[in-house]
């Protein structure tokens, strides 16, 4: 069975009250990762059960668990390989996905030559036979 559970060693101010947005703004942008362990934990039915239901479980103190990976919750790149350096997913990367993602970015309209004149053209049938037969799908005769 393997189980993901959330082991937030590098975030020493996790259970600190949270700085007001003006004072958290003033320092240095936290770029650090937040490690998680992926692990894998023996357990008991009962516990077995509760995890099942529940998607948690609560391990024995000092149990000690098998770390199957560790890696950064916020880039996903395992520890050994991005260790000392910024994680990516705090440094503002949205441009290289094309910006905000949640808004649907504006249809570009293309603007004709100047001495252009616009000819409707006549109704094109896409769907059936007909749009086979009238050349949509292969060049027409
Ligand atoms: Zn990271």
């Amino acid at each position: 069975m393997t189980e993901t559970k959330t082991l937030e060693g590098s975030d020493p101010a996790g259970s600190m009250p949270d700085p007001s947005p003006a004072e958290r703004a003033r320092e240095a942008p936290d770029l650090s990762h937040v490690w998680v362990v992926a692990a894998e934990v023996e357990v008991t039915p009962r516990i077995a059960k509760t995890a099942d239901y529940r998607g948690s479980f609560k391990a024995s103190a000092g149990q000690r668990i098998d770390a199957l990976e560790v890696y950064c919750k916020g880039c996903r790149r395992p520890y050994d390989e991005v260790t000392g350096q910024d994680c990516s997913a705090k440094v503002d990367n949205r441009h290289l996905i094309g910006g905000n993602q949640s808004t649907r970015a504006k249809r570009k309209i293309p603007v004709p030559p100047r001495n252009a004149r616009v000819v409707p053209g006549g109704r094109i049938q896409r769907r059936g036979i007909e749009a086979y037969v009238g050349g949509v799908s292969r060049p027409a005769r």
